[in-house]
């Protein structure tokens, strides 16, 4: 069985010797236990917190154990009626081969005949669609006719929540880094508007924010922080949301905070944070209406694979150089 365990925490960006990835033997299972055999592993800017010992929502990951992750898999062997050999589930389990499943552990079964492929469990169809579908409708509380600036736009949330957006008639205006980005942006995923952050200094980025969004911003779905929060702060309208779903460009470095911040009370603002895992018991609710607009044509999601386990520092390093186009999973199948 090889993991691929946390060695020490690392100190701002990480390094390839935080990690190591190391062979044991496949775990033995005991009544009411199962075995997962893991295919698929979701790689996710939050894993990055998990890293660290700080106050969070999920305690950190111990040193010497598997980076926590979500993961599709089928199971290889059960002790446990639920859970028969072969059927594909999803859960909360860790990069590595197999995992050990405790009765009442969080995983669940999942209907691969009704998706174009099992991955879709960790895009669209899972947390990441419903970070977009729940933190935009219910966070954000969009209005018909409302601008709604995304940033981290062409990413796995980000273009799910432009494209809500539009569902939802209102304009969209994504920022992302790179030309190649934002002309996806828009001709592809259907933004009003995509706006370039990178060699921008925050006044070219408060203009450009000004220049895509005439009739100023109603909602912030914000995935990244720093000066491109502080710069789509500055072109709020009376009365609107800020849904904090992400601060990825603070993830490897000291929190800095928003410096425009004062604009929140000028405007009446409001700012509020938002966890997916509040969301949970909703999931099905969401992901129905999601597979509705996926069927429609309505909705359109980028799944960017990468494969081995051997090759797993790489491929997360990929979320904070902003080599991922689309949701980036791990295929660890060997198939
Ligand atoms: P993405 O697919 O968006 O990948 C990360 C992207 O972030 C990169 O491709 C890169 O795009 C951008 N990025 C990385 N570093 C920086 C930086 N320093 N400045 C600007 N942009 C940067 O990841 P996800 O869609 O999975 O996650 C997006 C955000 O949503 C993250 O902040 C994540 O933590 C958050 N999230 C929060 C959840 C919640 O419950 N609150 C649940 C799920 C995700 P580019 O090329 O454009 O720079």
């Amino acid at each position: 069985n090889r993991k691929f365990i946390l060695k020490r925490r690392p100190d701002g960006s990480p390094t390839e010797g935080d990690f190591e990835l190391v062979k044991e033997p496949i775990p033995k299972i005991s009544s009411g236990e199962f075995l997962v055999r893991n295919h698929f592993i979701s790689l996710d800017p939050a894993q990055r917190g998990w890293m660290d010992d700080q106050p969070s929502y999920m305690p950190p990951i111990e040193i010497g154990a598997s980076i926590r992750a979500t993961t599709v898999g089928r199971v290889e062997e059960s002790k446990n009626p639920n859970f028969q050999e072969g059927q594909w589930v999803l859960g909360l389990n860790g990069i590595e081969e197999y995992s050990l499943v405790q009765e009442g552990g969080f995983t669940s079964p999942i209907d691969t005949s009704i998706v174009a492929s099992p991955t879709n469990y960790l895009s669209i169809l899972g947390a990441v669609g419903m970070t977009a579908y729940f933190g935009l409708l219910d966070a954000g509380q969009p209005k018909a006719g409302n601008t709604v600036l995304v940033s981290g736009a062409a990413g796995a949330v980000g273009s799910a929540v432009g494209q809500i957006a539009k569902l939802k008639d209102c304009r969209a205006v994504g920022i992302a880094g790179g030309p190649e980005k934002c002309k996806r942006l828009v001709e592809y995923y259907g933004f009003d508007a995509a706006i370039d952050y990178r060699e921008k200094s925050p006044e070219q980025l408060e203009k450009a924010i000004k220049d895509a969004a005439p009739d100023g911003v109603d909602v912030i779905f914000e995935n990244v922080g720093g000066e491109i929060l502080d710069a789509g702060i500055m072109a709020l309208n009376e009365h609107a949301r800020v849904v904090l779903c992400g601060l990825i460009s603070e993830y490897n470095s000291d929190p800095r905070g928003a410096r425009n911040i004062w604009q929140i009370i000028v405007k009446q603002a409001s700012m509020k944070g938002f966890l997916i895992r509040d969301y949970v018991p909703k999931f099905a609710e969401g992901a129905a209406v999601m597979a509705g607009w996926i069927a429609d044509n309505k909705i359109k999601f980028d799944e960017h694979v990468e494969h081995g386990i051997e090759n797993t520092f790489d491929a997360f390093m990929l979320l904070f150089s902003g080599g991922n186009k689309g949701k980036l999973i791990l295929d660890i199948s060997g198939e």
